[in-house]
């Protein structure tokens, strides 16, 4: 990875007045200046970017980020709010702001098992939720590689989406009431439980996917589902997105609606993690070209998944859409199946410098799509590797992009608006998306200017400027 693009030039310092007011509302240990306290949030997963930061504020409860939001206001202070830094698009990077880390909240505040909700705060964990639902018999079925440290705010702000996004939809289907503050100050209260609620405009969609430059998302109330007690993973070898594709339809239309992940990797991306993730090794003793991760999942405990897994893949293998396949048999080989899936993008960071597109188009262009845009991009670079894996079953592929073996991180690196003009205009002519689940943040801003409807954008802008007219809010994202 080369080094990171230095944001533009901001204040260092905060006025000591706003500090101490800061320290009066969330108290003098949760506020610092130091910058070694808060040097590792300055910079986003990918190291692409680093900001720098006035102060960093950890407040405990809404009521002190409304108060942190008002002094913040009323010394015309941006303010940047962060979860837990694994967002890909630079979004909580701050850039001469005070950062607002939400990890202190964590409170579960309710769980309701007969109404299937858990209301939580915004600094919760996503892996703490998803045990907490557990606990009670139920499953919150978001499901990403960062789960153990992304949070909820964080999940919310980029409407994440990950594994299971198939079945169970993305963090705006899993959410059904919100508590925000707003740029103002004010507390927006809409933490319903509720499954039909058409009291006029829909506010939460508003915040979901917002990036924080709408205000700062305090708690939710998230969607439970029974909880799976049985399920079948396969890992399955194919031709290429052709077979892939034939073979989801087959999976969708046969599992009687069990399918829960299909997910895709082409053999380098699979290679890559073979190379350089400790502890996996290729389930099949010949190398293919592509491979499918396929889930079948069940709350009744009499659910045969895996002779219905068994079944399909035969239909499949005698249809030609299917070369190999390993269905895990317990749950020690279906841990190490997901292994490969969940340490992909781990495993192309240590093959140097990358260009990446997490881009969506609809699921029956997918096969067109990794074809045409594998093509373009070779012709552009014929050294380029072409490591396109992902969220298949959503229509959302990481079509990444590695540098060819021989070449500096920073050379490839140069060529990002080259690959991302040949890419993103083969989305557009699908009618797909250029920010499928990672959102716009610093790294797609130019894009979307580029590809988003000009209307759309229009009444974007006006949104923005209805609520934070001082522009405060996470300044410089998204638009
Ligand atoms: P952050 O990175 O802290 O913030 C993300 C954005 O939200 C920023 O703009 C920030 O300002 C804003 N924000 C944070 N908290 C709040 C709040 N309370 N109120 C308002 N705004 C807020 N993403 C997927 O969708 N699917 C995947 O499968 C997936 N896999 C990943 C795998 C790995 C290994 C990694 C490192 C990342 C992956 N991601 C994935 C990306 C990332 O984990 C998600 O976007 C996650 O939802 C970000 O959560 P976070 O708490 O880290 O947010």
């Amino acid at each position: 990875m080369t080094a990171p693009v230095l944001m533009k030039e901001a204040p260092d310092t905060l006025a000591p007045e706003v500090l101490a007011a800061l320290q009066a509302v969330a108290g003098a240990p949760y506020v610092t200046t130091h910058p070694d306290d808060f040097a590792g949030r300055l910079i986003e997963d990918r190291g692409l970017f680093r900001g720098s930061a006035l102060a960093m504020v950890r407040p405990g409860n809404t009521a002190e980020v409304a108060a942190v939001v008002n002094i913040c206001r009323e010394a015309r202070v941006p303010l940047v709010p962060q979860g837990g830094n694994t967002g890909l698009a630079g979004g909580g990077v701050p850039q001469g702001a005070i950062l607002l880390s939400t990890d202190r909240l964590n409170r579960i505040r309710a769980i309701d098992p007969l109404n299937a909700t858990i209301t939580v705060e915004a600094g919760c964990i996503l892996a703490n939720v998803q045990e907490a639902a557990a606990h009670i018999d139920r499953l919150f079925p978001l499901s990403l590689a960062s789960e153990g440290s992304c949070q909820i705010g964080g999940n919310l702000s980029s409407n994440a989406g990950g594994t299971a996004v198939l079945r169970y939809g993305n963090m705006r289907e899993l959410t059904l009431g919100l508590e925000v503050v707003l740029p103002d100050g004010e507390i927006l209260n809409d933490l319903n439980g509720l499954r039909k609620n058409n009291t006029g405009y829909d506010l939460r969609d508003l915040f979901i996917g917002a990036e924080g430059t709408l205000g700062i998302i305090t708690a939710a109330v998230l969607k439970l589902f029974p909880k799976p007690v049985t399920r079948s993973t396969a890992f399955i070898a194919c031709e290429g997105p052709q077979a892939a594709l034939d073979l989801y339809d087959r999976m969708r239309a046969r599992s009687a609606d069990s399918l829960s992940t299909f997910e895709y990797a082409e053999r380098i991306a699979l290679q890559m993690v073979l190379d350089h993730s400790p502890g996996c090794s290729d389930p099949m003793a010949q190398v293919w070209p592509a491979y499918a991760l396929v889930e079948l999942t069940s709350a009744d405990p009499d659910a045969d998944l895996d002779r219905r897994m068994t079944t399909i893949l035969e239909e499949a293998f005698d249809a030609g859409e299917v070369l190999d396949a390993v269905i895990g048999t317990s749950e020690a080989q279906r841990d190490t199946l997901w292994a490969l899936r969940e340490n992909l993008s781990e495993a192309q960071k240590s093959e140097g410098a990358s260009i990446k597109h997490d881009i969506a188009v609809p699921v029956s262009r997918l096969a067109d799509f990794l074809i045409q845009a594998g093509v373009a991009c070779r012709a552009h670079m014929p050294a380029v590797r072409v490591c396109p894996f992902g969220h298949f079953g959503d229509g959302n592929i990481h079509f990444n992009l590695s540098r060819p073996l021989e070449m500096a991180d920073a050379d490839f690196l140069r060529q990002y608006p080259a690959f991302n003009r040949i890419v993103h205009d083969i989305v557009a002519s699908m009618g797909g998306s250029i920010s499928a689940e990672h959102g716009i943040g610093l790294v797609k801003r130019a894009e979307l200017r580029r590809y988003k409807d000009p209307v759309a954008l229009k009444v974007m802008e006006r949104i923005k400027a209805a609520l934070d007219p001082e522009g405060l809010m996470n300044p410089g994202k998204v638009l």
